[in-house]
């Protein structure tokens, strides 16, 4: 398949251009597209043949449900057949921005985007392009990250162009995704708001507008991660997730990955000062270990708290649960 890259500037949005990706959409086709989380692999919510193909293009297991973009609270309510208060309060006051929630699905929600289960889960990003993708498209953009199946997700165009160059319509680059760990996903259909996959919007976030709220999963205050299914978020280099920075072994063609400063025998990936800057720079530098051709990569397990929670997730299912 013969793909068509090209750019739009979030602050200076190209609106002929989102036009095409919004056409290419509602004809069943298959659009890269950058979120303030990472970027997304998107087609018609409402075309099962054209969700197939996003399944086929990652190599994503079947099991796997997808999530539905959508630029209103009028579009989910096209989604979900009831939204509870709690949950309407969290979208008016999370969206947009990196919170999906998971509802109970209308009969109109293809089953292969839900992956048979009778809940429907929905995102509405606040990234300019996608916000403008949507609206444009009219119809709500079921989308995963825009990687191959396992490997870390793209937080850079160049990333989704190297994983998808040939396997998509169209990819839109509109630059670094500034967050760069995926959606917060909360369960709102459970008796307590529960956390499946930890994000920028914490379980506390949540409670303080839901009610309640908790961690469910393996990384609830887990030191480390048992019992991996998949892996999952894996560059080639073998990692391992390092909760002291001073015991790392001397390692040929290693490199270390951090952030907060330090000195250390071998080249470093410095992901800046803050937990929030190491979120952002995770996947990329996961990525760019393997480019540079490191064999095996220390990566710093932050605190298990915030923005920590989601990074400490991801970085121990690319470790596999390799700890030091
Ligand atoms: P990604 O495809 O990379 O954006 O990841 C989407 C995440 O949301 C996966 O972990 C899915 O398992 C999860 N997810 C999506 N829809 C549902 C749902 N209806 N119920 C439970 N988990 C869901
Ligand atoms: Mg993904």
């Amino acid at each position: 398949m013969n793909t068509e890259i090209i750019k739009i500037d979030p602050n200076n949005i190209d609106m002929p251009l989102i036009d095409r990706a919004a056409e290419i959409i509602r004809g069943g086709g298959l659009v890269v597209f950058p979120t303030e989380t990472v970027y997304g692999l998107g087609a018609n919510t409402f075309d099962p043949a054209a969700v197939a193909k996003i399944y086929a293009a990652k190599g994503r297991p079947a099991d796997n449900p997808l999530i539905s973009h959508v630029c209103s609270l009028e579009q989910a309510e096209e989604l979900a057949s009831e939204i509870p208060d709690r949950a309407r309060k969290l979208m008016e006051h999370f969206w947009g921005g990196p919170l999906t929630v998971i509802l109970k699905r209308r009969p109109k929600v293809p089953d292969i985007v839900s992956a048979g289960l009778d809940t429907v889960s929905i995102r509405f990003p606040s990234h300019s392009v996608a916000y403008e993708l949507i609206r444009r498209a009219g119809v709500p953009i079921a989308a995963p990250s825009a990687n191959l199946s396992g490997s870390p997700s793209p937080t850079a165009a160049r990333h989704a162009v190297d994983d998808m160059d040939g396997r998509v319509d169209m990819i839109i680059d509109g630059g670094d995704s500034l967050i760069g760990v995926e959606s917060t996903v909360v369960d709102m259909t459970l008796d307590v708001p529960t956390v499946l996959r930890p994000g920028a919007i914490t379980a506390e976030d949540i409670a303080a507008v839901a009610g309640d709220c908790v961690y469910g999963g393996d990384y609830a205050n887990a030191p480390k991660c048992p019992g991996m299914k998949y892996t999952h978020y894996s560059p080639k280099a073998k990692v391992w997730a390092v909760s002291d920075m001073t015991k790392i072994p001397f390692v040929e063609n290693s490199a270390v990955l951090t952030y907060g400063g330090g000195c250390f025998d071998r080249p470093v990936y410095d992901a800046g000062g803050t937990v929030e800057d190491y979120a952002a720079k995770l996947f990329y530098f996961l990525r760019k270990a393997d480019e540079d051709g490191i064999d095996t990569l220390y990566a710093r397990l932050p605190e298990n708290e915030g923005i920590g929670v989601a990074v400490r997730n991801r970085l121990l299912k690319s470790a596999g649960g390799k700890v030091i």
